[in-house]
């Protein structure tokens, strides 16, 4: 399986390594141990057989949240972010990779990754809608589970965009989620099991909607590389609401978060803006590091279940790291439109939005649940 990898993790081994000074994860966590090129020679030398697949090597390939800001660095084009999330799947086969055991578990006690009961919290928190128009929304996990407003906040920002009632759809007992958790842990089977019941379950129903970048991504991008066959039309909430009508609702003045998986991942990074700008009757305020260069939050690729205060850490040090962002910019709050980021940004303390609400003009910050639902 790593041998697979040899082109990538080789190269990051003879590199001077001009990317270490932006992940996220290294820089949370204070360690060489963690910067791309270590985590990457580390990879090739379990390759090479001059260290051993144990957990240590796990640990190493799990301390990476997928942001992709290293190959905006790499001048030779390597992608760590790929490359350490396939190497898990070497670690899940030979079952030193904890973080692998526990989606498994979680998989065969719920039907999905998550663990959850996803349909019992899209009855309880998704508006009854038909399921079947020209736009259908799928709510993804982290917002049924963390956000129990965003769902209802979605539905409502895109009606009032596009003028109408939209579809809605709902998960079943086998499909609910787009099954990126199940890549991130290197259960690449697994993974390609729920793609298939996915698109499925997605097909013929509409063109997808969603708030959540990770399963856009997911579903356009990495099942393609998976090799399903995905014959859907997915848009993000921001490309919807760039088109749409949005008043200005709002007198507050943002500070716009590029998740990972929106910007570098899916190119998307002008529609949030305008849309925002509408919202508000003026730009959004830009973080330092924005755009191609925007720093992670730290909740990608299951990097908050390997490691929680360093993901914590990290979405302190994006609000706060070379300076307050909000105090510099004289932002009244962050606006994303991702719901991990979202989450993260809010247990870093900070007043963070998801563009829905935005739109809608809300003045009070969503609430968050943590509980193991
Ligand atoms: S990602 Fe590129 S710059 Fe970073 S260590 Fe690897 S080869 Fe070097
Ligand atoms: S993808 Fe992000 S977290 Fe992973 S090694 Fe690169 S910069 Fe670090």
């Amino acid at each position: 399986m790593l041998e697979a990898l040899a082109e990538s993790t080789s190269l990051c081994a003879g590199c001077p390594k001009m990317c270490r000074h932006v992940c996220p994860v290294s820089n949370a966590e204070r360690r060489e141990t963690t910067t791309p090129g270590v985590k990457m020679a580390s990879v090739d030398l379990v390759r090479l057989g001059a260290l051993p697949l144990d957990e240590h090597a796990a640990e190493l390939m799990h301390a990476c949240t997928g942001c992709g800001a290293c190959a905006e660095f790499c001048l030779l084009g390597n992608e760590p972010a790929i490359t350490l999330v396939q190497a898990r799947e070497a670690a899940a086969a030979a079952d030193v990779s904890p973080i692998a055991r526990d989606v498994k578990e979680r998989m065969r006690r719920s039907g999905n990754p998550t663990g959850s009961d996803l349909v019992a919290l899209h009855k309880e928190r998704v508006p009854v809608r038909p399921e079947r128009g020209d736009l259908v929304y799928f709510p993804g996990c982290t917002a049924l589970r963390r956000l129990p407003e965003h769902a209802r906040d979605t539905v409502a920002a895109v009606e009032q965009c596009v003028g109408h009632e939209i579809a809605v759809v709902p998960p079943s007992e086998h499909v609910g989620c787009c099954g990126y958790p199940l890549w991130a842990a290197g259960l690449t089977e697994e993974f390609r099991t729920n793609a298939r019941r996915m698109v499925t379950h997605l097909g013929g129903r509409g063109t997808v909607v969603t708030s959540d970048a990770g399963c856009a991504w997911t579903i356009t991008k990495l099942y393609a590389e998976a090799g399903i066959r995905a014959p859907l039309q997915v848009l993000h909430t921001s490309q919807v609401f760039a088109q749409g009508r949005i008043s200005k609702t709002s007198a507050e003045h943002s500070l716009w978060h590029d998740p990972c998986h929106l910007g570098r991942h899916l190119g998307i990074y002008d529609e949030p803006r305008r849309a925002l700008a509408q919202a508000e009757g003026a730009e959004p305020h830009e973080f330092v590091w924005n755009r191609e260069k925007s720093e992670c939050c730290g909740g990608g690729a299951l990097y908050p279940r390997a490691n929680p205060a360093g993901a914590l850490e990290a979405a302190h040090r994006r609000v706060n790291n070379e300076t307050d962002e909000l105090m510099r910019t004289g932002a009244t709050r962050v606006v994303t439109s991702c719901p991990t980021c979202e989450v993260q940004l809010g247990r870093a303390g900070v007043r963070v939005f998801d563009l829905s609400r935005a739109v809608l003009g809300t003045a009070e910050q969503a609430p968050r649940s943590e509980g193991k639902r």
